[in-house]
């Protein structure tokens, strides 16, 4: 499968947010998209994170449970390669792709 993603500026950190259509490799990924797998952080549209993860958690001693990520390259359920690919500023508004701030 394909998707795509841009850098933004959140304040002072530098995140990435999904862009454009996904392109499912199956359904199988498209049923679990954003709830066992999906782009960055599970809840979170602006992510630390450039990878396509699969969600986990972790409960602790504590009683608290903490959300975890592991990044993947391949589809877990048909093997397809994962591309990511980062979408480049489309206009020539003045600034670094860098400085350019999150929509959300
Ligand atoms: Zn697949």
């Amino acid at each position: 499968m394909r998707l795509s993603y841009r850098s933004c500026r959140s304040g002072r950190v530098k995140v990435y947010e999904q862009t454009g259509p996904l392109d499912f490799c199956c359904q199988e990924m498209r049923d679990e998209w954003g709830i066992v797998i999906g782009f960055g952080i599970k809840g979170h549209a602006l992510t630390s994170s450039r990878e396509v993860n699969i969600f986990t958690l972790h409960p602790q001693s504590t009683g608290a449970i903490i959300p975890g990520i592991t990044e993947i390259h391949y589809c877990p359920w048909c093997g397809e390669e994962i591309k990511v690919v980062r979408v480049k500023r489309e206009s020539s508004s003045v600034g670094s792709e860098e400085d350019r701030t999150c929509t959300h």
